[in-house]
């Protein structure tokens, strides 16, 4: 039975921001997700433009946890967060540059969880890698993580980040994953930013791993997001790439009950 939901906020990259979404159909927003109502994963510069796409000024009136994988612009925007929260409690997990932006703290719950070992988000537990992807001006890594829902459903959310390190590779090893979320900013391209963030290449080599090496359900799904807006000039192409590899590109608005 699949009693969880993944709703795909945003599946661009920081190029999205201001972003020309006509000549660049279909428009993306910036990278973020929302889990069974209740988990947010990134509070970027779009997350009310995305309740305003898909149409539901509710979308987070049941928000517990907030999780931000790093401070980048497009994954933490301190007004939308400060929106956020001013009429609930929420948890929220960042690093401690993170935190510093944030305007009013009245209303949230830091909570500092461990890497590389699974610790409790409410009902929830919650495992942090840190991640192939350099946050500057600190010397910290993004964060990736892996959300264990109450009913045991596994869920990696793996942006931003280039190849996955040995270390995060040997912890992934250890689990069972229901849905699979990889960086696909490059798409087909190579350029500098292939030591922080994926190509097409990258997260197919990776995809085939996890499924050669038994770390995906039978019925588990690998999913490719954080589109860069300048190295996918045609979506479609994107799209058509990875649905050879068994890897669906994620759109905004897409739902995955997993
Ligand atoms: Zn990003
Ligand atoms: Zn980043």
């Amino acid at each position: 039975m699949k009693n969880n939901e993944l709703l795909f906020l945003g599946t661009g990259a920081g190029d999205w921001i201001n972003g020309d979404g006509i000549r660049y159909l279909p428009h993306r927003l910036c990278s973020s997700v929302l889990i069974n109502g209740e988990i947010l994963i990134d509070c970027g510069p779009h997350v009310f433009a995305a309740a305003e796409q898909i149409g539901d000024s509710n979308l987070y009136k049941n928000l517990k946890h907030i999780l931000i994988t790093h401070r980048h612009v497009d994954h933490f925007n301190a007004d939308n967060f400060d929106k956020l929260t001013t009429d609930k409690k929420v948890s929220l997990t960042c690093d401690k540059f993170t935190y510093k932006l944030i305007k009013n703290p009245d209303n949230v719950e830091l909570v500092t969880l461990p890497t590389f070992k699974s610790a409790p988000l409410g009902e929830y537990q919650v495992v942090t890698l840190p991640a192939n992807h350099d946050v500057r001006g600190g010397g910290r890594n993004a964060s990736h993580f892996i959300i264990i829902t109450p009913d045991k459903k596994e869920l990696f959310y793996g942006l931003d980040g280039a190849w996955l390190t040995n270390d995060e590779w040997m912890v992934l090893k250890k689990h069972k994953l229901d849905v699979v979320i990889l960086d696909c900013t490059l798409g087909n391209a190579n350029d500098h930013r292939i030591f922080e963030h994926n190509n097409i290449d990258m997260a197919h080599a990776i995809a085939d791993e996890i499924r050669r090496q038994d770390i995906l359900n039978k019925d588990g799904i690998i999913i490719g997001s954080h589109f860069a807006r300048t190295l996918n000039r045609s979506q479609t192409i994107t799209k058509q790439t990875l649905k050879k590899f068994d890897v669906i590109a994620a759109e905004e608005g897409m739902k995955i009950a997993f």
